[in-house]
């Protein structure tokens, strides 16, 4: 067998459960289990370097037989060795495929060469879609919330707010109908402009400033899109999170899936966590997004 030198074409972008495609390679792994390579794929694979949104679980179908895909995850292979979810080099480096490595317990029966369909499990997936939405407005609307905190110019979100999210995030995650985004707040944010002593006295305001922000956009039903350049539709090939939002459409890097339009959410709120750490500030965001209905499809 031998390893792809093309990423794997990926389809979850566009909002896609299911794909066609065919197997181009069955890694054994040391645990027992196997990663099956596709050329095509509508399976969103956990991404180790930045973990926000987890893996969409699902279906394999080979030859006529149905494997469950306990995990997806991303590799990268240089053609000699495949890296599963620990690859030592950047995804898009030059040289390298990065792949999507669905993860199965027993490859057996599944060659090289052989048609593949995958079927995407979508109530978790459109669950996991309107998590990661909501975490992107979210963030924009507390960058609003917190704008009048900051002293001196620092770089701004899309919206031309001084991007808080983007200098203060420490961890993003994404879950089933929400979000929780991990901020430090220390030294070297506070040397940057940003009034951290007063934060603390602003909780509360800015916890329902984001809640109507969220709210206003949400009532707005704005369209939401993962736009892509033309033909890069590979695994490790840029991505951007687009909402025609209120004022203007946004556009943020993003390698995840998302509802195709906020009218699929009936609304949106956030609590806002501040403990104390070692020389710093923590801020905890937990993000709640409510579904407006079942999708048609699976009702
Ligand atoms: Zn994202």
């Amino acid at each position: 067998m031998s390893l792809p030198r093309i990423d794997t074409v990926v389809t979850y972008p566009d909002g896609d459960l299911t794909s066609t495609g065919a197997v181009v390679h069955v890694e054994p792994l040391p645990d027992g289990r196997a990663a099956v390579l596709l050329d095509r794929t509508a399976f969103h694979p956990v991404d180790p370097v930045w973990p926000d949104q987890p893996a969409d679980v699902g279906t394999l179908f080979v030859d006529g037989r149905s494997y469950a895909v306990v995990d997806a995850v991303v590799g990268a292979t240089d053609g000699t060795v495949l890296h599963v979810g620990d690859a030592p080099v950047r995804t898009g480096t030059e040289g390298w495929a990065f792949v999507v490595c669905h993860l199965v317990e027993d490859a057996g029966g599944i060659e090289p060469g052989a048609a593949a369909v995958v079927r995407v499990e979508p109530e978790r997936r459109r669950a996991l879609s309107a998590g990661h939405t909501a975490c992107h407005l979210a963030s924009l609307a507390l960058n609003e919330a917190l704008s009048g905190l900051w002293t001196k110019d620092v770089p701004v979100d899309a919206r031309g707010r001084p991007n808080f999210d983007q200098l203060a995030i420490v961890s993003s995650r994404i879950l089933e109908g929400g979000s929780v985004d991990e901020y430090r707040i220390g030294k070297s944010l506070r040397k940057k402009g940003f009034a951290a002593a007063d934060l603390a006295g602003l909780r509360e305001e800015a916890s329902a400033a984001v809640d109507r922000t969220l709210a206003a956009w949400i009532g707005g039903g704005a369209d939401v899109s993962i736009v892509r350049d033309p033909g890069a539709l590979g695994l490790g090939d840029r991505r951007r999170w687009r909402a025609e939002l209120p004022g203007g459409a946004v556009e943020i890097p993003c390698g995840g899936t998302h509802l195709r339009s906020l009218t699929e959410l009936s609304g949106a709120d956030v609590r806002l966590e501040l403990a104390e750490t070692e020389g710093a500030l923590a801020l905890t965001m937990r993000t709640t997004a409510h579904l407006a209905r079942p999708a048609a499809h699976l009702a």
